[in-house]
């Protein structure tokens, strides 16, 4: 099958099959996390890359056969869905093949666009990303087409929740020492505040990213997740074996942990071990900070918590 692929397992949508509508790499942006490799088509024309006629055939095929074993029809793929230009047909195409929900998996850089708003309408599920809070780093993390921009992209995602019947779910990838920090994920947040998406799922990149500079965030990013969206409860962490445990400073990244909150040291152990950084060395390395007064033990509750010291 040159179009259709699956049904995959996914952790959000069951099994889910794939409709692929655009050639390898071909996407509007070049994004320094993406999974697929470097964007070999930079463009943003809209248009029918594969006959639309071939692609119908297929899921005529496919989806007699599949229907009862999955849970989605999701359109997404090797680039950006939204550039092919009869979308709208395709998705009508599979309501009518089957019963099951269509998603699109999109990047909504043309949300804005209302030719792309009326082809995602009859779709039950839109799932753009949304990685950064201004244009500086949009530009730096998603590199898109020059006819791009941050207020567009703003103005689409809000513009399509508001009049979209279906589910809108936002992704977020956070990248270690691109838009990990407090400063960067509060500007994110006061995006999707204006967005407002029915669910926010977080992701890091666990998968080989196309640029080998960009690594997943250490564990202890989730105490600062936690403070930014805490008025958020329809937001999803990937769980916590996902995030990087190597420390490449115990004490920086422990303190900076420990100013928020006091941690029971079992947490410490959890969230610090690695093969290299181990229970002993996990401990040896509290009592030394206990040591030279910068942290402090207490027990409570029967258990050993560690908290910041303070004269
Ligand atoms: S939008 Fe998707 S396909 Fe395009 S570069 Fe980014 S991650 Fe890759």
């Amino acid at each position: 099958m040159k179009y259709i692929y699956g049904p995959v397992p996914s952790r959000r949508l069951g099994y889910s099959l794939g409709i692929d509508p655009i050639p390898p790499k071909t996407c509007n942006y070049q994004c320094i996390y993406c999974q697929l490799g470097k964007t070999t088509n930079f463009t943003n024309s809209r248009k029918n890359y594969y006959p639309k006629n071939d692609i119908i055939a297929e899921m005529e095929q496919i989806l007699k056969l599949n229907d009862n074993e999955i849970d989605y029809i999701t359109f997404v793929g090797s680039g950006e869905p939204t550039l092919y230009k009869d979308l709208e047909e395709l998705i009508l195409k599979a309501k009518e093949l089957s019963k099951k929900p269509v998603c699109v998996i999109t990047n909504g850089s043309l949300l804005f666009q209302e030719d792309v708003q009326s082809s995602l309408m009859y779709s039950d599920l839109v799932i753009p990303s949304f990685d950064a809070g201004d244009e500086k780093l949009f530009k730096k993390i998603n590199r898109p087409h020059p006819s791009i921009n941050f207020t567009n992209l703003i103005q689409g995602l809000t513009n399509f929740k508001e009049i979209f019947e279906g589910q809108f779910w936002v992704e977020v990838m956070i990248m270690k020492g691109i838009n990990d920090s407090k400063e960067e994920l509060f500007k994110i947040k006061r995006n999707l505040d204006l967005i407002n998406p029915d669910k926010i799922d977080i992701n890091v990149p666990i998968r080989p990213p196309v640029e080998d500079w960009v690594k997943i965030p250490h564990v202890s990013i989730i105490s600062i997740l936690d403070e930014v969206f805490e008025d958020y409860s329809n937001i999803n962490y990937p769980e916590k074996g996902k995030f990087s445990i190597h420390s490449t400073n115990f004490e920086k990244e422990l303190l900076a942990i420990l100013e928020r909150h006091p941690m029971r040291q079992n947490q410490i152990i959890e969230t610090f071990s690695s093969s290299i950084f181990n229970k002993e060395r996990i401990i040896s390395e509290l009592e030394n900070l206990s040591t030279k007064k910068k942290i402090k033990k207490i027990i409570y509750n029967e258990q050993i918590f560690w908290k910041i010291h303070i004269d």
